[in-house]
């Protein structure tokens, strides 16, 4: 049987690790979180954001916007909270009401505040190899494999889904880690032949029994990214994580797996603003 990769007490660590730095900060370290609209699930994103921050003794900052609030408002926000020394982190929780103006409110937010680090010089410093906020869900990947022991270094790893949060990313900062990296996406013909010769298979689609015991070979690591809803409406991943579990060598469970640990490293990016702006 696998070896459970236990998110949710290395979210707590990394946590517990911020806090400690925080605690010995004179000037704290502060994050905004801007919400656009009603969504349930955002809501309930923001709200554990927020948790985390009053955790970690980081000062945040809440704006509830109405939907109905226009580019320019956004915009307006997002640059006055740039011009100010007590905010080191901004984050705009998306998907916005309008996903048409994602782009440029993500331009908008100064690069060396963008703690999710969805702006273009952050990916670019990512692509590069240069120092930059790294998107919070492939960072607490790669902070699970250092924590287990697990050196991508010459393995294959293969990634299911190439969107600009999770794919794209975890495929670029496996490649800085030296795996050899093959991305799968909805144009991946024969998709199990890939997962098949994967030592680490990281699944972010969001389907549900995609990936089958089939598909995993004897002794990989398999990174479960997907949250999704099962026919019960309980949360579960891509992967079948009893018969995944049989063949790997590491699984991480779903709930209690990546969630946990891309808030902590929202908290981790924070704290590395606020070194950044010289508060210490
Ligand atoms: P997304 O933007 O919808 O991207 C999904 C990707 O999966 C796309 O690249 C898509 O390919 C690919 N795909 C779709 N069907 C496929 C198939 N049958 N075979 C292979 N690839 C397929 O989603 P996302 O934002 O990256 O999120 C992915 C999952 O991770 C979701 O379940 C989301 O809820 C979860 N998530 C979890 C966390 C966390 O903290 N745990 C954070 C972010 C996201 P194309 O590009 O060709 O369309």
């Amino acid at each position: 049987m696998a070896i459970v990769i236990d998110g949710k007490a290395l979210a707590a660590k990394v946590k517990g690790e911020v806090g400690a730095e925080v605690s010995a900060m004179t000037a704290k370290p502060g994050l905004a979180v801007i919400l656009v609209g009603d969504d349930p699930a955002s809501r309930v994103y923001v709200n554990g954001k927020k948790r985390d921050c009053a955790e970690c003794g980081i000062y945040s900052e809440e704006y509830a916007l109405s939907a109905e609030t226009s580019r320019r408002e956004l915009l307006d926000l997002i640059g006055e909270l740039n011009g100010r020394a007590d905010i080191d982190g901004i984050l705009v929780q998306l998907p916005l009401p309008r996903p048409e103006d994602e782009r440029e409110v993500l331009l908008a937010i100064r690069p060396d505040k963008d703690v999710d680090g969805f702006h273009p010089e952050n990916v670019g410093r990512l692509v590069t190899g240069e120092p930059g906020f790294r998107p919070c869900t492939p960072a607490g990947v790669m902070r699970m494999l250092d924590e287990y022991g697990i050196d991508p270094e010459g393995r294959h790893c293969v990634v299911l889904g190439r969107s600009n949060i999770v794919g794209k990313p975890q495929a670029l900062m496996m490649l800085a880690r030296s795996a050899t990296v093959t991305v799968c996406h909805s144009r991946t013909p024969d998709l199990a032949r890939y997962c098949r010769e994967a030592d680490i298979l990281v699944s972010a689609v969001g389907r549900t029994g995609l990936v089958t015991g089939d598909m995993v070979k004897e002794g990989a690591v398999v990174i479960d990214v997907a949250m999704n809803r099962d026919a019960d409406g309980r949360l579960c991943g891509d992967v079948d994580y009893e018969a995944a579990a049989r063949k790997a060598s590491h699984i991480t469970p779903v709930p209690g797996g990546v969630g946990p640990m891309t808030r902590a490293m929202l908290m981790v990016n924070t704290l590395q603003a606020a070194r950044l702006h010289g508060k210490n």
